[in-house]
């Protein structure tokens, strides 16, 4: 793990300020700039027991810990992912919820004992910051306002107007930094990212979430080249692949490649598919625009029963037979 380019100068101020900084600092900025990577850099930094030029080696002991998630004086907290392991859906994605109160009593405890590394230090990331709930924040805050002896405290937020003033005012605030155009361009590039002006675009400018919806239309990509067969669509073989994530999911896709269908049929750009507006354009020239409609009615309809777990197989087979009628 290493920081992104754009991150090179607020790294170095903040390593120079080593020996004064803050038991807490607050990164804030937009999603999709990187701060979690940074976070966890600067965690593993700090515990690392020979740092060079203030970066992690990647070889002592405590970097090895660290890397294989298990170091002994480094907590990160993030929300529990709900319980899904009652009758749910194969593979139904997982909802994020809150920082609870009990993950920050928990780290109260932890922090009570003594530590572990030759670093003396102890390091809590907790991202995003503002899904604590007041209970939480609260007792977090307590923590804060009395900090054990040897503890950083790193909280990241994409919302920072969302917590606590409190909280606020007893972190060291740091504006994370946002990419120049070029720089985010030739970053993605260099992740071989096709249309990387697009996809960039596409995502407001946030280079992370590029990547991500880059990475996510290749995991789809065979998804959409069924999708762009129209009326030749093999309905049975799509399903299934549609079905691997879930069937909230595939509605949730179907929905977005029908609207951008929908803009292409108006001559405007597309919203969710930039790299596909070929195919797009391609089926525009078949389509039905009334069909479209009515299957447009059908998938929010669907979207009411998506989480039944009956035949979902046979049921989006009926819709994407549905998709195929919309196509002359
Ligand atoms: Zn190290």
């Amino acid at each position: 793990m290493n920081i992104y380019p754009w991150q090179q100068s607020i790294w170095q101020r903040i390593i120079s300020q080593k020996e004064r900084m803050s038991h807490a600092l607050l990164l804030h900025g937009r999603a999709g700039m990187g701060k979690l990577d940074f976070a966890m850099h600067l965690s593993q930094s700090l515990l690392c027991i020979s740092p060079i030029d203030g970066h992690a080696c990647n070889v002592c002991a405590s970097c090895t810990w660290f890397k294989e998630g298990g170091h002994p004086d480094f907590k990160y907290i993030t929300p529990e992912e709900a319980d899904t392991s009652e009758d749910a859906p194969k593979k139904k994605a997982t909802k994020k919820t809150q920082i609870s109160v009990e993950q920050i009593r928990q780290l109260i405890q932890l922090l009570s004992l003594t530590n572990h590394s030759a670093t003396a230090l102890r390091v809590v990331l907790i991202h995003p910051a503002e899904v604590m709930n007041m209970a939480s924040a609260n007792a977090l805050l307590k923590v804060l306002e009395e900090p054990p002896n040897n503890t950083m405290f790193i909280l990241v937020s994409h919302q920072v107007h969302r917590l606590l003033p409190t909280i606020m005012s007893r972190c060291q605030a740091i504006a994370m930094p946002i990419p120049e155009r070029n720089a985010a361009v030739a970053w993605l590039q260099s992740q071989d990212v096709t249309s990387a002006d697009d996809l960039l675009d596409y995502a407001g400018g946030a280079p992370l979430t590029a990547l991500q919806s880059s990475n996510d239309f290749s995991a789809q990509a065979t998804v959409y080249q069924h999708l762009s067969r129209g009326n030749k669509l093999d309905t049975a073989v799509c399903a299934n692949l549609l079905l691997e994530h879930g069937m909230e999911a595939a509605i949730n896709l179907l929905q977005k490649w029908i609207f951008d269908l929908q803009l292409c049929v108006h001559d405007l750009p597309s919203h969710y598919h930039m790299p596909l507006a070929k195919p797009l354009q391609a089926l525009v020239k078949s389509v039905n625009l009334n069909g479209m409609l009515d299957f447009q009615r059908q998938l929010v309809q669907a979207k009411k029963t998506a989480s039944h777990p009956l035949s979902q197989e046979l049921q989006l087979e009926t819709i994407l037979l549905q998709y195929k009628k919309i196509f002359g």
